[in-house]
C-alpha cells in the first residue's frame, strides 16, 4: 500500500460548478453508494476518507463528488475512484464517470453532508492476551510471540526491505540459505517485530515445531540461573531440542562472557543441525562488543539493516496502525504525524496512541491543532533525552494545510482557487506564496507539496518557490505580505 504512488491520470476536475446540495436526490444516491462501500472497506479507513464527502451534482452522466480536504483527493483516485464508479453504476446505470472536486466549505458542516459517524456506528475492539511467556515442552522458556506482529502488516519501505525480504525468505525455508539471518538497527525501526513475526509465519505453516523467542537478559538469567542449580547439561540438552531460536538485542551479551560461551556452543550445535537461528542487535557484528568467534558466526549467514522510514512509509505505517487500532482519523492529522515524527517507528505510535486516548477518554476527536500540542508537551518533557524523535517544536506549529488556509484568507481566494489550475495572478501568487512557506517554513518536501497542490510535478513547486525567493528580494511590499503571513502562522523565529 503505498499513499502516494504516481496517481493514474484521471478525468479530474477542481473547478466545476456546484450543484445545490440541497438537491435530496444527492444526498439519498451518495448514501445508497456509501452503503455499498462501506462493508467492503475496513471502518477506519472508510471514515478517515468519507467522513464530510458528498454528492454536489450530477451532470450527464458525471458524478461530482466533493472532498472536504485537497489532501484526500490524490488517495481516493488511487484507492476509491473505480470502486465508487461501480457502485455507482449498479445503482444508476446512466452514470459513467467519478469527477472530484474540493470543497472545503464541506469539512464538519452537517448541513451538506451525511454524518457518517453517526450511519456507520463502531464495532467491537480486538483484545490482546494478558499473558507474556509460555513455558515449552523440555522446559525452555520462550517469551509468547506477540501475534499481532506479522509480516504481513509490516509496511515495507527502501529502509527495511532488504531485512523483510530476508524475513519472508527464512520464513518460507527455515534453517535454509538464510542462516544465521541477523537484522541490526536503532531503536524502535522494527526489529522485534520482524524477528516474532518471522517466528509466527514460521509456526503458522509448522505448527509443531519448537520456535523460540527469547531477548539477550532473559537467556542471560536462565543461563545463570541452570549454573546456580547446576542443571547446565539439562539446559544445553534442552536448547538443543529447539527448531529456531530468535534472540532479540545481542548486544546486552557484551561482558556476558559465561553467557557468550553458552551461546556460542548452542548456536553451533543448532547451525550443525540446520536449525534457524536469528538474531537482532542495535549494530553490525563487527562493531558489537562480543567475541570475535560469535560475532565471525554472525557473519556468515545473512546481515541486514533496518533503517529509519521516510515519509512516506511513516504514513503508510499510520494508516496500517489506524487500522489495526479500529480507529478513525483525518489524514490531516496523520499527514501532520508523519511529517514531524521522523525518527522511529515507536515515536509514531506513540502520538498516535496520545490521539487515540484524546479520542477514547475525552471523547474529543483529535484535530492537527491537539495533536500539535500534545507533540509540543512531549518534546518539551523529554527535550533532555536523546532520541525524541521530533523537530525543533517552535517552528512547528502550523500546518501546510494551515499555511494554505491562512494564504487563500489573506488573498481573499478561496481553497479551491489556491490548489486549482488558474494562473491568473491574483491566484497564481497566493498559491507560489503557499508553497514558499511550506517549503522554508515547514519545511515541505517539493514532491509532497506538488501532490497536495493536485499532483503538480515536483519542478514546477521547486519553480514556483524560487520565483518567490527572487522576487520578494526586489519587492519590499510582497515581502512584507510574506511576513505577515508568516507572523499570523507563528513561523516567525
Ligand atoms: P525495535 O525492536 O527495532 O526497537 P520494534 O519492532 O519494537 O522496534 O518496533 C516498534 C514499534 O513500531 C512496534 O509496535 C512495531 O510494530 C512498529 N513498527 C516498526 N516498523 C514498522 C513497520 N515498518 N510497519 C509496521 N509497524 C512497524
Ligand atoms: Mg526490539
Amino acid at each position: 500500500m503505498n499513499p502516494v504512488a504516481t496517481p493514474v491520470s484521471a478525468p479530474i476536475s477542481l473547478s466545476v460548478p456546484v450543484a445545490m446540495p440541497q438537491e435530496r436526490g444527492l444526498t439519498d444516491l451518495w448514501l445508497q453508494i456509501l452503503d455499498q462501500l462501506a462493508p467492503k472497506i475496513a471502518r477506519s479507513q472508510f471514515i478517515t476518507w468519507f467522513k464530510d464527502t458528498a454528492l454536489l451534482g450530477k451532470e450527464e452522466g458525471k458524478l461530482v463528488v466533493g472532498l472536504p480536504l485537497p489532501m484526500t483527493l490524490h488517495w481516493h483516485m488511487e484507492h476509491y475512484r473505480d470502486m465508487t464508479l461501480e457502485t455507482a453504476q449498479q445503482l444508476d446505470s446512466t452514470v459513467t464517470q467519478i469527477v472530484y472536486t474540493v470543497d472545503v466549505g464541506l469539512k464538519d458542516n452537517r448541513d451538506r453532508s451525511p454524518d457518517i459517524l453517526e450511519r456507520f456506528p463502531e464495532g467491537k475492539k480486538r483484545k490482546v492476551s494478558g499473558r507474556s511467556e509460555v513455558r515449552m515442552a523440555e522446559g525452555i522458556i520462550s517469551k509468547i510471540l506477540n501475534p499481532n506482529y506479522m509480516l504481513e502488516n509490516f509496511i515495507v519501505g527502501s529502509g527495511n526491505r532488504l531485512a523483510h525480504a530476508a524475513c519472508q525468505a527464512v520464513a518460507r525455508e527455515p534453517g535454509g540459505k538464510y542462516n544465521p539471518l541477523f537484522l541490526y538497527g536503532g531503536v524502535g525501526l522494527g526489529k522485534t517485530h520482524l524477528l516474532q513475526a518471522t517466528g509466527n509465519a514460521i509456526l503458522r505453516q509448522m505448527p509443531r515445531s519448537a520456535v523460540v523467542y527469547t531477548t539477550s537478559e532473559d537467556f542471560t538469567n536462565q543461563v545463570v540461573e541452570a549454573i546456580g542449580q547446576k542443571k547446565m547439561e539439562q539446559f544445553r540438552r534442552r536448547y538443543r531440542m529447539v527448531d529456531v531460536l530468535i534472540i532479540d538485542d545481542v548486544q546486552f551479551l557484551a561482558n556476558k562472557e559465561r553467557t557468550q560461551e553458552e551461546f556460542f556452543h548452542t548456536f553451533n550445535a543448532l547451525y550443525e543441525d540446520h536449525k534457524q537461528v536469528i538474531i537482532s542487535a542495535d549494530r553490525p557484528p563487527s562493531e558489537l562488543d562480543l567475541e570475535d568467534r560469535l560475532t565471525s558466526r554472525f557473519e556468515r549467514g545473512m546481515i541486514a539493516d533496518v533503517s529509519a522510514p521516510d515519509y512516506e512509509t511513516r504514513l503508510a505505517i499510520l494508516i496500517e496502525k489506524v487500522r489495526e487500532y479500529e480507529i478513525f482519523l483525518d489524514m490531516a492529522v496523520l499527514q501532520f504525524i508523519a511529517e514531524h515524527a521522523k525518527k522511529n517507528v515507536r515515536e509514531l505510535e506513540g502520538i498516535l496512541m496520545q490521539a487515540v486516548a484524546l479520542y477514547e477518554l475525552e471523547q474529543r476527536m483529535p484535530t492537527v491543532r491537539s495533536i500539535a500540542e500534545i507533540m509540543h508537551k512531549l518534546n518539551k518533557d523529554e527535550s533532555t533525552k536523546e532520541n525524541v524523535g521530533f523537530e525543533k517544536p517552535q517552528k512547528r506549529r502550523a500546518t501546510f494545510q494551515e499555511v494554505m488556509e491562512a494564504a487563500s484568507k489573506y488573498y481573499s481566494i478561496s481553497m479551491n482557487e489556491i490548489v486549482g489550475e488558474s494562473r491568473v495572478r491574483e491566484i497564481l501568487l497566493p498559491r507560489q506564496i503557499a508553497m514558499y512557506i511550506g517549503r522554508h517554513k515547514l519545511g515541505v518536501s517539493y514532491v509532497h507539496i506538488g501532490e497536495i497542490f493536485g499532483n503538480r510535478d515536483h519542478t514546477t513547486v521547486m519553480s514556483a518557490v524560487r520565483k518567490i525567493e527572487k522576487a520578494i528580494q526586489n519587492d519590499p511590499q510582497l515581502l512584507r505580505e510574506v511576513r505577515a503571513l508568516e507572523q499570523e502562522l507563528s513561523l516567525v523565529e
